[in-house]
């Protein structure tokens, strides 16, 4: 579902997640597709429009990570949460793999966070290698 986001507010989140998902790291300018603004905690719990509640996304992860905030970690047998872009810091959760193509958990929740919004989906590891090969990526 999309609200509106005040537009100061919009320029605000694109410039504090430099035009990229603030999950797959993915960059706007890549992609054919405009970016989200997301809301971490969903609208539907209580949710609020402000800075802190929102981040840009890119919209297969915005629609996998639909309006859940944790998962079921089946081989741990527990709910974990899922990164949070406003509190969290990415580094501290994710690493990418030798050649920039995938992304690796460094916690339990960069592990869901990873399995839940298919940030490893084959068509954006396809799209990474390219990336890659014509020094668009990773980002900085
Ligand atoms: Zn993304």
């Amino acid at each position: 579902m999309s609200v509106y986001v005040p537009v100061k507010l919009q320029r605000q989140i694109r410039k504090q997640f430099c035009d990229r998902c603030a999950y797959c790291q993915t960059s706007e300018a890549l992609m054919a597709i405009t970016f989200e603004f997301e809301h971490i905690t969903p609208q539907s719990i209580g949710g609020l429009t402000r800075l802190e509640n929102l981040c840009l996304a890119c919209p297969p992860c915005n629609r996998y990570k639909s309006n859940r905030q944790s998962a079921i970690d089946t081989e741990a047998g527990e709910m974990i949460r899922f990164f949070h872009p406003q509190r969290d810091r990415w580094s501290d959760h994710f690493q990418w793999n030798d050649n920039f193509t995938e992304l690796i958990p460094r916690t339990s929740i960069g592990k869901i966070t990873i399995v839940i919004l298919r940030m490893n989906r084959p068509q954006l590891v396809n799209a990474r290698e390219m990336w890659v090969d014509v020094g668009r990526h990773p980002p900085e």
